[in-house]
């Protein structure tokens, strides 16, 4: 292969893109995805993309890598615009957006240290999603304690 070709991000031949990522939170999908170095995952990853819209996006592709529905859940409160696209064989298969779930369960820690799901034998925790005017938040099933997205956000990508 040439290098002009190898100093371009290549496509991938099998795994996953995961597009319109905020700009700036490409690390924080690692996160979630417990993805690192030492994974083994071969990733490339760009931040702060130009779109044709004069947006930035960051953009993360992960080869030979398939996502359950708790993956694509956690994707989508770091990240509720991203697009998800499973590349076999060099083709996009499949492309669809991630969608904030209405219940999450067993990925939010509830802020309540008095809160059931973090006692000494937890409960695991349940979230329901709600709408106050614009704003989205979670409500804990047990103590009805609410958080906001941009607390999800730092208690899942800690
Ligand atoms: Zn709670």
């Amino acid at each position: 292969m040439s290098e002009e070709k190898t100093l371009k991000i290549s496509k991938i031949e099998d795994g996953i893109v995961i597009d319109h990522i905020n700009p700036g939170s490409a690390m924080e999908v690692l996160s979630v995805l417990k993805i690192n170095g030492k994974s083994g995952f071969t990733v490339s990853l760009l931040m702060n993309v130009r779109t044709s819209k004069g947006n930035s996006k960051d953009v993360v592709k992960i080869e030979k890598k398939n996502l359950r529905k708790k993956e694509l859940d956690l994707i989508s409160m770091v990240s509720p615009n991203a697009t998800i696209n499973i590349v076999e064989n060099f083709v996009i298969k499949e492309k669809f957006n991630v969608s904030l779930p209405e219940t999450v369960h067993d990925i939010i820690r509830c802020q309540n240290q008095n809160c059931v799901t973090n006692a000494k034998e937890p409960v695991k925790t349940v979230f329901t999603m709600e709408k106050k005017g614009d704003k989205l938040l979670y409500r804990c099933h047990y103590c009805e304690r609410t958080m906001t997205m941009d607390e999800i956000r730092n208690s899942i990508t800690k």
